[in-house]
């Protein structure tokens, strides 16, 4: 079939806009479920809640597929002042940090880079390190875990971090590299403070004193889960093109941005493409899959467990696209994992006429759910937004109790929605002879994710 673009478009742009249902999802995942840590009663909401929508928009087979999660659960964080103020400090354990129990000297460690160790010129051994967990200004940047190991070394017991900006905030981190085997294996347990208790325990620190620090937590097996439901491609039916994004939160985050966002802009653009078929019969070339994982801030499981699911053996998708946090600027392209795509992807966006770059990622980015698909040798990438340019200024709330409605844009996400089932629907339209004939090698990106391990994902 041919595609009459200018109807096409013009009905996605006007029907993402004017019959938006943008608001009544991200209502329904952040105020009426709130809290969706994977594993929980929140997430299985969630999940039914957005199976449900795929299959009232009339995607087929909408499906929930259910996996194990490895969680993890803390009951109680604490850190204390041993000085004649016996102050208790604002504490927050990071994500899969151990139990511990220790009272022990608190030394300032800068940012933990090698020159400021060495300056330092004592034994860290036993010690509680206080750590900025930004990047030191003008040096190469350094991972979090990579410093963290370095200090495991030396024999620090436990790391705080303090939060980078003010009001008293903290927010849950995570000590470990996702691109290691295990992505919750952490070097050291992290715990993070707010800024103004960071700069009063740098001043405790240089005045001698000791902490305690107190971590009561445990791992879990949990049933998290995978939702999904199809369109079918005219020309193409069995070439895949993936939409994601992750429905779970932290565990005490109602998840706005991170993720009700994504997911609100999946559920639309399913909704735009599906209703574009039934009432102009104005179908998608290739297939196209929508789909939200769980577990994403548990280290990737749910986009794990789906890709050994579908992907175990060939014939793998054509392409994955990851929503994620797009409530922190508007959509400014796409960035890919891979470079091969990037004439075919920038082709259809100058043809759209928005103003829509596409760019190459310098290294592998671990941090979302295009990774295990990237891994597999699935072309793959992400939006375009804030991780560059652009971040509005009160987004810096992730992974917290703050990352509420109140910081969404809801007319950005119809417009998101918009532009991708307008991008998706192109592509999707693209001729084979248009895309590579040569698949990836995996082995060559499982070698090249060992070689980034450690460095920090390029930001500007
Ligand atoms: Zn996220």
């Amino acid at each position: 079939m041919t595609v009459d673009w200018s109807t096409a478009e013009r009905w996605l742009m006007g029907s993402a806009s004017t019959d938006s249902l943008a608001n009544e999802h991200i209502n329904t995942l952040c105020d009426s479920i709130g809290i969706r840590w994977g594993g929980s009663e929140g997430e299985r909401h969630a999940a039914e809640y957005i199976r449900s929508q795929f299959e009232a928009f009339g995607l087929r087979s909408a499906s929930i597929e259910n996996f194990q999660v490895n969680s993890w659960k803390a009951t109680s964080a604490d850190i204390l002042i041993s000085d004649e103020t016996g102050r208790t400090i604002d504490a927050r354990a990071s994500l899969f940090c151990p139990s511990i129990n220790v009272t022990a000297r608190l030394v300032d460690v800068g940012f933990g880079m090698p020159h400021e160790i060495k300056s330092l010129n004592q034994n860290l051994e036993g010690t509680v390190a206080l750590m900025a967990s930004g990047y030191e200004p003008f040096t190469f940047p350094e991972s979090l875990t990579l410093r963290l190991e370095r200090l495991s070394k030396l024999g620090v017991l436990a790391c705080i971090t303090p939060h980078p900006t003010g009001g008293r905030h903290t927010a849950h981190g995570h000590a470990s590299d996702w691109r290691d085997h295990n992505p919750n294996d952490v070097p050291l347990p992290l715990i993070h403070t707010s800024r103004e208790d960071g700069a009063l325990l740098i001043r405790r620190a240089n005045a001698g004193a000791s902490v305690t620090v107190h971590v009561d937590s445990k791992q879990l097996k949990k049933t998290s889960s995978n939702v999904i439901g199809d369109l079918k491609g005219k020309n193409w039916p069995d070439e895949w093109i993936i939409l994601g994004a992750h429905h779970d939160t932290t565990v005490d985050s109602p998840g706005a941005n991170d993720n009700a966002s994504g997911c609100t802009v999946v559920l639309e653009t399913a909704r735009l493409l599906a209703r574009l078929e039934q009432e102009y019969n104005i179908s998608p070339g290739r297939s196209i899959r929508f789909a939200t994982f769980g577990s994403e801030e548990q280290g990737l499981q749910g986009s794990t467990a789906f890709v050994k699911k579908h992907y175990g053996n060939d014939p793998i998708p054509r392409l994955m696209i990851n929503l994620d946090e797009l409530a922190t600027g508007a959509m400014k392209g796409v960035a890919l994992q891979f470079p091969q795509l990037r004439p075919l992807i920038q082709r259809e966006l100058d043809a759209m006429n928005e103003g829509l770059t596409c760019h190459v990622m310098s290294q592998m980015d671990s941090s979302g759910d295009m990774f295990p698909f990237a891994l597999r040798g699935i072309q793959s990438g992400m939006l375009w937004r804030w991780r560059f340019v652009g971040r509005h200024p009160d987004a810096s709330f992730g992974h917290s109790s703050s990352d509420t409605l109140d910081k969404v844009r809801t007319r950005e996400l119809k417009e998101y929605a918009g532009l991708l089932a307008r991008l998706l629907l192109r592509v999707s339209h693209t001729t084979p002879d248009q895309w590579p004939e040569k698949s990836l090698d995996i082995d060559e990106i499982a070698t090249r994710t060992a070689n980034e391990r450690g460095s920090a994902a390029r930001t500007m």
